[in-house]
């Protein structure tokens, strides 16, 4: 079983890393990606906690903006964690959560709601990247909602009114600096399209021009018709297909390896690396 993409406590998903790997390790996942939001922060804890037959492959998932606007996350797996130009386009990214969180709240306490940026804080993990989710869960604190996912079809959905993006490099920046860390590039949940804006099918050229070497087709946000597109895009465009849970923990429905990556697609996204970087003891 492989499963690509995974969420610990280091961004908004739930569990710490090694209760990820621990689960995995159970489940009898024999490679996990670990993708953590715009950071590498949980890579130590997770490779410390490897035993027995489990691989990982480690990552992280951009946030990345479009020229037009259109947010798009790419996952960065088996890139060297140590690449400076690496380290600071996702510190860039961390460090453009913070006012936009902000402003977020702002705009929130302006239509009436008893929210701060403290209340925010207290309900991120220490050291995890910032983001909605905190904010859901903030708000479920004060019992102004249930839920993350209440709050995701509502008041802080990519269309709500309180909506704001942040500083976040372009899809094409974030492919050339994963190439030049030596890792591999595979876009996320590319149609998922309860979320926003999404790409068009034309845009996939330039970014597989650019170095892209995957894109995700099996997620529980993509629909059948979606999905069969997008294998076709990718086939046409000879790149890799993945399938992922994109696991949060408690934080999102996603159950652990509810989509998986072929073993023939891994070997040739993993032989794309221009090294080999999988952890296994
Ligand atoms: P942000 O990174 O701050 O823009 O917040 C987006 C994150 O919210 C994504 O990583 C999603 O995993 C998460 N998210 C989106 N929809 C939901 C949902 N319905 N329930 C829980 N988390 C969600
Ligand atoms: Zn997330
Ligand atoms: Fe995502
Ligand atoms: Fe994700």
């Amino acid at each position: 079983m492989i499963d690509l993409h995974t969420h610990t406590n280091k961004s908004d998903g739930t569990d710490t890393p090694r209760e990820l790997i621990n689960k995995a390790i159970s489940m009898g996942i024999s490679l996990l990606g670990l993708t953590d939001h715009d950071t590498t922060a949980g890579w130590m804890e997770a490779a410390q906690s490897a035993r027995g037959s489990i691989s990982l492959a480690l990552g992280s998932e951009i946030s990345c903006l479009s020229d037009d606007g259109t947010s798009v996350h790419m996952l960065g797996l088996l890139f060297d964690g140590n690449d400076k130009e690496m380290q600071e386009m996702l510190e860039a990214v961390r460090d453009g959560r913070v006012p936009r969180m902000q402003k977020i709240i702002a705009k929130m306490q302006a239509a009436g709601f008893d929210i701060s940026m403290e209340d925010v804080e207290a309900a991120r993990p220490p050291g995890a990247t910032l983001g909605r989710p905190h904010l859901a869960d903030a708000l479920v604190n004060k019992k102004i909602i249930k839920s993350r996912d209440e709050a995701f079809q509502g008041m802080l959905n990519n269309n709500s009114q309180f909506y704001v993006s942040h500083a976040a490099p372009t899809p094409l920046d974030a492919i050339r600096i994963i190439k030049k860390a030596g890792g591999v590039s595979v876009i996320a949940h590319p149609f998922a399209s309860l979320r926003g804006k999404i790409l068009k099918a034309a845009d996939f050229a330039e970014l597989a021009k650019a170095g892209l070497n995957g894109v995700e087709v099996d997620h529980r946000d993509q629909n059948p018709d979606e999905r069969g597109m997008l294998r076709n895009i990718a086939t046409e465009l000879g790149l890799v297909v993945t399938g992922a849970s994109d696991y949060h923990g408690s934080g999102k429905l996603n159950a652990l390896a509810e989509f998986q990556t072929s073993p023939d697609q891994w070997e040739k996204l993993e032989s794309q690396a221009n090294q080999r970087r999988v952890v296994s003891t």
